[in-house]
């Protein structure tokens, strides 16, 4: 009886030994499905979205080419140059400063991908800050990626934070001090491009960057530089043009040519005290005259509803149509929108007033740009069919 029992007990025991192992075994594996599947989610990040320099693009380089400890990181950012060998000024546009304003970066890409420069040159740096197109800010819930239809398919492209990632630059302080005015701000805004100008050579990752843009203005001479932006729809500085002094009188000339195509462009100066801005510091360290430019991104605000990627492309919300009921936004907003073609097409219609009031004050130096999509073209044709299509290789 005794043995029986023994022998028993060893048999339940053996029974629930293989058990625990089979639980473990099914736990493990799918820890393992999960870590996969996350993980590919995660490496995808790490790819950018293919462009395809149009007819005006006479050379390309990266901003490494104007520091070298950038090269082969994340801020090696590809610059893409537009040299007519005609004489003219040059003007450099930044798209991709702040990664999940959307309309910026396309605008730039629709630059690189059409403009064809007559007199001058234009330089287009369409990811400003490219470790910031690596990553989504936590808790904000939207997509890392967003697709544009063209005339031969869909294009993808990265979604991703107003930050730069903190792979490239890690730990956030617990306050930023701006570089060299000791300006203090909230730590994690030491990963923001825009509050880094004029950087540093050695400074932390996005410094870096900042210095190599700030270096590029000065090495390549440009008479202006464009930073394009969004803003939340319940920002107050919103469909707006920030001008550094010295560019105030192109600044109002634009302003008035674009009120006379009914679109409506507020026009402020660059804060004097606000420091680390691009417009701000590279109109102070340079000889160049500062503008950014900033449309209204459904996609962006604390009011908006489910961010998903229709509303990055198509930017209807009915969160957002509720405020505009109850007067809390800035901008006019309505079942229609805010597409990302009418905020490219404001972009684009935004540089083309700045080079024709610059041309027209300065017609000895002129910038002369063909090719940049208009905006009544891209408001009914939509900006896609002016973006390459990825079935041309
Ligand atoms: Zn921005």
């Amino acid at each position: 009886m005794q043995e029986k029992n023994s022998s028993e007990t060893m048999r339940n025991g053996a029974d629930s030994k293989r058990s625990r192992l089979v639980k473990t075994i099914v736990v493990f594996s799918l820890v393992a499905i999960v870590a996969a599947i996350s993980g590919a989610d995660f490496l995808k990040n790490r790819s950018q979205a293919k462009l395809y320099p149009g007819p005006g693009v006479t050379s390309t380089t990266s901003l490494g080419a104007y520091l070298p400890n950038l090269k082969g990181t994340a801020g090696d950012s590809p610059v893409y140059i537009m040299d007519s060998g005609k004489p003219g000024e040059t003007i450099v546009v930044l798209g991709g400063t702040h990664c999940d304003e959307p309309s910026g970066y396309i605008a730039a890409v629709a630059l690189v991908e059409n403009a064809v420069v007559s007199s001058g040159r234009m330089i287009v740096v369409p990811q400003a800050d490219r470790s910031g197109f690596t990553h989504t800010t936590p808790l904000e819930a939207y997509p890392s990626r967003f697709e544009i239809e063209t005339k031969g398919g869909k294009r993808w492209f990265c979604f991703g934070s107003r930050l730069a990632n903190p792979i490239d630059q890690w730990p956030d302080p617990d306050i930023m001090l701006h570089y060299p005015s000791g300006q203090k701000l909230s730590g994690d805004e030491t990963r923001n491009l825009n509050r880094s100008y004029p950087g540093k050579p050695d400074g932390v990752f996005i410094e870096r960057v900042a210095y190599a843009i700030t270096t590029l203005v000065k090495k390549e001479h440009a008479a202006l530089t464009i930073d394009l932006h969004e803003a939340p729809l319940e920002y107050f500085f919103i469909d707006a043009l920030a001008v550094s002094e010295k560019a105030r009188e192109i600044g109002v000339i634009a302003q008035l040519n674009l009120s006379m195509q009914d679109i409506e462009m507020g026009i402020e100066a660059s804060p004097q005290n606000l420091r680390g801005l691009s417009h701000r510091e590279l109109a102070s360290a340079t000889p160049t005259m500062t503008f950014l430019m900033e449309t209204a991104n459904p996609s962006q605000g604390r009011f908006r509803g489910r961010t998903t990627a229709d509303l990055v492309v198509d930017g209807k919300d009915v969160c957002y149509e509720t405020a505009a009921k109850y007067k809390r936004l800035f901008v006019k907003f309505d079942s229609s929108g805010k597409p990302i073609s009418l905020r490219v097409g404001r972009h684009l219609v935004g540089i083309t007033e700045i080079l024709n009031a610059y041309n027209e004050l300065n017609p000895d130096k002129a910038i002369y740009v063909d090719g940049i999509p208009a905006y009544e073209e891209v408001l009914s044709e939509g900006i896609g069919s002016f973006l390459h299509s990825p079935s041309v290789e």
